[in-house]
């Protein structure tokens, strides 16, 4: 398939393979922001090719993975009012929350529709006068001009009966704690090239600069990760400090200009709680106040204030998130927490790190668990 296999060659791998095998001369540890990029890294086995000094990390660039248990259930909560609609994409259905999931309130009779743009849900709004339509808007920076298109929409149609329940995080300041964690031992990234397609690559100088870590704007197909890695590890054998874009074919410095207004227009910065991470200052996106009325947290207080959210203690999904751990290292991995019974959301989402060890490596953990 035209711009896809050309990324897939594996004659292009060995290359990459090769010439990291010829490069490298000390051992280096990257983190891969994306969890996109992580599932292709296990999906492919990326990681395996390296030479042996190379260790990849899991970052927390899963939206789903990070959006906090305390705004699961407060969704959770909305959603089961009789007098609400309650829209997600697909991969929140299932994120537990502290008791329950979406997926389960519409098993229970609640009103909650999987759609897959948040402007579908400005349509409901409109066919159901009557009713209260919450959109749930998880996300980075990607999904973020999507969301604050619906709620411009809504304002400028008069939709009255639309709100959005926000929990839009950005992702330099999460690279940021990573890099200010006591135990870090990042030493590179790969940044996340659909992120840096809408917001520029303004904003990882500063973080380069500081913490003395080459940062390199990454793509997510096979041999755009394993180029990335070779920038990042050629950077790093040379002493250098640079932001670099390996992503050309979709990254512009400045991003995307019109998104990135829109942006601004709806939203501004916030601190925001991550899942598993805790609070990262100036890390989330907020409604303005010119667009509070579709703020469904003020819409429906009592659902914010009352919510008692407790983690479940087997889960170390923070560490993952923070590159500290692998999913293998977890002690519920593939016994109390499966896709089917998830202890963790990033056993849930197609771009958890638990979920892609689960699909593509699960068989052989056990026969390495069970030949040792
Ligand atoms: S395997 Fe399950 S319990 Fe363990 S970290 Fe992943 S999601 Fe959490």
């Amino acid at each position: 398939m035209k711009y896809l296999d050309e990324y897939r060659d594996a004659e292009g791998a060995r290359k990459f393979a090769s010439l990291l095998a010829r490069i490298t001369t000390r051992p280096w540890t990257i983190m891969e922001v994306c969890g996109g990029q992580t599932h292709a890294i296990v999906r492919f086995g990326i990681d395996e090719l390296l030479p042996s000094g190379i260790t990849l990390v899991h970052g927390p660039g899963c939206p789903v993975c990070v959006t906090p248990i305390e705004m699961v259930d407060r969704a959770i909560a909305i959603a089961r009012r009789p007098e609400v609609i309650f829209c997600s994409f697909g991969d929140m259905m299932r994120v537990p929350g502290t008791c329950s999931d979406l997926l389960r309130v519409k098993a229970e009779g609640g009103d909650v529709r999987m759609i897959y743009a948040p402007i579908d849900a400005l349509e409901i709004a409109a066919r159901n006068p009557d009713k209260q339509i919450v959109f749930f808007a998880v996300g980075f920076e990607t999904t973020a001009p999507a969301n604050a298109l619906a709620v411009y929409q809504a304002r400028r149609r008069g939709l009255r009966n639309f709100s959005m329940l926000v929990s839009q995080v950005l992702v330099p300041p999460a690279m940021q704690a990573i890099l200010e964690a006591p135990r870090c031992r990042v030493q590179g990234f790969l940044a996340a090239g659909h992120v840096c397609a809408v917001m520029g690559i303004d904003a990882y100088g500063p973080l380069a600069a500081r913490f003395g870590v080459p940062i390199v704007v990454t793509g997510f197909e096979p041999l755009d990760i394993l180029h990335g890695i070779t920038m990042c590890v050629q950077q790093l054998e040379e002493g250098r400090v640079e932001v670099e874009n390996q992503y050309v074919r979709a990254v512009r410095p400045e991003g995307n200009r019109r998104a990135r207004d829109l942006l601004a227009e709806v939203f501004c910065v916030v601190p925001r709680e991550w899942r598993g991470i805790g609070e990262i200052p100036l890390s989330g996106l907020s409604l303005r106040p010119e667009y509070s009325d579709f703020d469904a947290e003020r819409r429906f207080p009592a659902e914010v204030d009352s919510r008692r959210s407790i983690e479940p203690s087997l889960c170390i999904s923070g560490e993952i998130l923070q590159g500290l751990k692998k999913p293998s290292e977890c002690p519920a991995f593939g016994r109390q927490c499966t896709p089917e019974s998830p202890l963790g959301a990033t056993m849930v989402s197609s771009e958890g790190a638990c979920a892609a060890y689960y699909r593509y490596r699960h068989v052989r953990t056990e026969a390495t668990t069970d030949g040792a």
